[in-house]
């Protein structure tokens, strides 16, 4: 009888214990798991923003970093209102009075460059080689030429090709004064808004190549970069030059990121552009505008 009682008793007590766990893990587990999923969730998320916290802080702490972004930006997208809502293939490119003559070596990109001065003749050939394969080349015009070709110049910046300021009347800025300078590039800025509705900022391309470090810091005040180039075609410098000896040329010289001096004048480069960018696609190059070429790869 006795051991039936203390039986009865250690069945009791294991049943009480039992119960009294079951009422610890009843009322204090579960508050503590959603506890601990809330933490798991507020957590992780709270970590994040930290760390985006951080890398968002990067561009704001170095401006260049910045720019940088901004610069590259635009890519992709030809045509973007600028200053003043003109439109100009070139916004987002940064101004300095930093010599300019390649893009990046990093990527098979070309900048075809034609100046205008003297004859506006060859335009339409040029104008065609280029719409045949849907490329977009840079322009650097002068006020005078603008002013004596407006239906060549209009053709080219309806083609959608971007304009660069050339100058007014084509003097070497190495010998004028800094007062003479702004007005030869506002005058052609002028006479560009007023024929073909385009801004020719922020390129601009010295006449003969005159340039050093006062008439880019001019140039850069008046909100122009001065593009130098990487490869002469030799097409207004040598005489009887052919349309195969241009290609050739160029073709030796070629690397990525080049900037390519052509003229609209010349009727070899009109008849050479269809040979060119054969060899060029054959040889993987992708020919670009100049705003285009700087901006991949952060140019500069
Ligand atoms: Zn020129």
């Amino acid at each position: 009888m006795a051991r039936f009682v203390w039986g009865t008793l250690q069945l009791l007590l294991v049943v009480a214990g039992v119960l009294v766990v079951a009422v610890y893990v009843s009322r204090f587990l579960p508050p503590v798991s959603p506890e601990k999923r809330q933490e798991a969730t507020t957590v992780s998320p709270s970590q994040k923003p930290a760390r985006r916290a951080k890398t968002d802080a990067k561009p704001t702490a170095s401006a260049g970093e910045q720019t940088a972004e901004a610069v590259q930006e635009p890519q992709g997208v030809p045509l973007a209102t600028g200053a003043g809502g003109v439109l100009s293939a070139s916004a987002g490119l940064a101004v300095t009075s930093k010599e300019v003559d390649a893009g990046s070596p990093s990527a098979r990109l070309v900048a075809l460059t034609f100046d205008a001065g003297s004859s506006a003749e060859p335009v339409p050939q040029i104008l065609r080689a280029l719409a045949q394969r849907g490329i977009r080349c840079t322009f650097f015009l002068t006020g005078q030429w603008i002013e004596r070709y407006p239906d060549a110049a209009r053709q080219i910046a309806e083609a959608g090709h971007e304009l660069g300021n050339h100058s007014w009347s084509h003097p070497a800025f190495t010998s004028l004064t800094d007062e003479q300078i702004r007005e030869q590039l506002r005058r052609t800025e002028e006479v560009a808004l007023r024929v073909c509705g385009r801004s020719t900022k922020p390129l601009f391309r010295p006449p003969f190549g005159a340039r050093d470090e006062r008439v880019r810091s001019v140039a850069a005040e008046e909100g122009y970069l001065t593009i130098y180039w990487t490869i002469d075609s030799w097409d207004s410098v040598k005489k009887d030059i052919t349309p195969q000896m241009i290609t050739d040329r160029v073709m030796r010289l070629m690397r990525p990121g080049a900037i390519v001096l052509m003229h609209c004048g010349s009727e070899a480069t009109a008849q050479a552009l269809p040979l060119l960018l054969n060899a060029l696609d054959a040889q993987g190059y992708r020919v670009v505008t100049v705003s285009e070429l700087l901006r991949s790869g952060n140019g500069r």
